[in-house]
């Protein structure tokens, strides 16, 4: 296993000092290898879980060829351009019962949606298109083509085929896919489990009564909040002094029961910051400074632990103190790691692209993250408008919020109109 320090050894020309954050993800995809074990789950309790194995589907789906309308079912071929087509019904097929009967030409079936096609047919037109006269149906000039309103065999999965692969995320639709293929239970990854605690002598628990200097502790919330939205276990070991015994033994109570712990606060140089000193004795941590804003120090790497029987260590991210700065780098580092550790293919978060209602100032050489509105102007497109006061302690501007507008490293001053790169927070935040 590759060192922190080898891992950035082999990223050509990144600097601890000014990171970039694209730097970051690809230390971190070096870093971060996915949990193994896997475990069988019934379907219900698979939601939000990661798929461990290739899932080949055992039937074709759907089973035969259906009507995808109520109407009538006859051979295609019959069609005229410009001509009516008259038909002679000559039974009727429902769904869940197949009809045995045969079609002659000239011949029509009634059917319902869903209803086994009988082979010699492929095509179906809709109950109101025709006009029906006792068994005698019309069916007017051009109302259907041959082939229409067929669901054809095997049209949304093939008996054989990979239905899903390695590594999904099992959403609603993944589980209803699933069960589409008659699976009741499903090979998916083990739960990961992810341990945070803040750090500071200045933070209150709620329920502690408030004194001069101290400020309550959000980012738990906050944390914990995002932890749970991404499906891991959290264990919150609370509040944690600025005091290196402390300190060493929360990290290594968290070593012992996690595959990853996070921290905020005390990795800036500031003077009470013992974080980052304990750290650099506990394991293989590397200290940046991301050219990034919110944000900038940041510690990740690795502790062991003695319950730890020469795995890979607990992962550590070490995250700033500031409450807009620790949600900010929780999405932009933390969420894409913790993916890759639950064995997710699909990581990176999707940028959308709309148009900036007023002007930003943005410095070259580090990304920004604003706090962004995202709506739709009258031309149906995509526009974002600030939420007021961006500094990083200022919590209302993520409330308001509903995505973050990425400014990217070489991003310069951006003009009212100009579109922007913007990360929604939706089901995420
Ligand atoms: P630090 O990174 O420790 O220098 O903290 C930066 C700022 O974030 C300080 O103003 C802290 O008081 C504040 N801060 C640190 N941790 C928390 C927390 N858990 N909840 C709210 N504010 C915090
Ligand atoms: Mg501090």
């Amino acid at each position: 296993m590759k060192t922190t320090a080898q891992i950035a050894a082999e990223l050509q020309g990144c600097d601890p000092q000014a990171m970039r954050v694209a730097d970051v993800n690809r230390f971190l995809e070096q870093l971060v290898e996915p949990v193994t074990q896997s475990e069988p789950l019934a379907l219900r309790d698979a939601l939000g879980r990661v798929l461990a194995h290739d899932l080949v589907s055992p039937i074709s789906v759907p089973p035969h060829d259906n009507s995808a309308m109520d109407g009538f079912a006859f051979d295609g071929s019959q069609l005229r351009a410009g001509q009516a087509l008259v038909l002679r019904l000559c039974g009727t097929a429902l769904a869940g019962k197949v009809w045995r009967g045969r079609v002659a030409a000239g011949e029509c079936l009634k059917i319902t949606t869903g209803a086994v096609m009988p082979g010699a047919l492929d095509t179906v037109v809709p109950l109101e298109f025709v006009q029906a006269r006792g068994d005698v149906i019309e069916i007017p000039a051009d109302v259907v083509r041959a082939g229409d309103n067929r669901r054809l065999l095997g049209e949304d999965l093939l008996a054989g085929q990979a239905a899903l692969r390695r590594g999904q995320l099992l959403g609603p639709a993944a589980l209803g896919l699933i069960a589409s293929l008659g699976l009741g239970t499903v090979s998916v990854r083990r739960r990961v489990k992810v341990a945070y605690f803040s750090t500071g002598d200045e933070i209150l628990s709620l329920g502690q009564a408030p004194r001069a200097g101290a400020v309550f502790d959000s980012n738990r919330y906050t944390v914990c909040g995002l932890l749970q939205r991404l499906g891991v276990e959290v264990i919150d070991l609370g509040v944690v002094a600025d005091s290196p015994t402390l300190l060493q033994a929360a990290f290594h109570q968290a070593a012992a029961c996690a595959d990853a712990v996070i921290t905020s606060g005390g990795v800036s140089v500031g003077e009470a910051d013992h974080t980052r000193s304990m750290l650099r004795q506990l394991g293989d941590m590397a200290f940046w400074r991301v050219a990034m804003r919110p944000g900038r120090p940041l510690a990740v790497g690795r502790i062991s632990s003695a319950a730890d029987h020469g795995g890979a260590g607990t992962l550590v991210f070490g995250l700033p103190g500031n409450p807009v700065a620790v949600m900010v780098t929780f999405l932009v580092f933390v969420r894409p790691a913790l993916l890759r550790l639950m064995g997710c293919s699909a990581v990176e978060p999707v940028l959308l692209k709309a148009h900036s209602l007023e002007p930003l100032r943005k410095k070259p050489g580090r990304t920004e993250y604003q706090r962004g509105i995202v709506g739709q102007s009258a031309d149906a497109r995509l526009s974002v408008r600030v939420t007021g006061n961006q500094g990083s302690g200022v919590l209302h501007s993520m409330v308001q919020a509903n995505g973050l507008i990425v400014l990217h490293h070489d991003q310069s001053d951006v003009a009212a109109g100009d579109e922007v790169d913007v990360m929604m927070f939706d089901g995420v935040v």
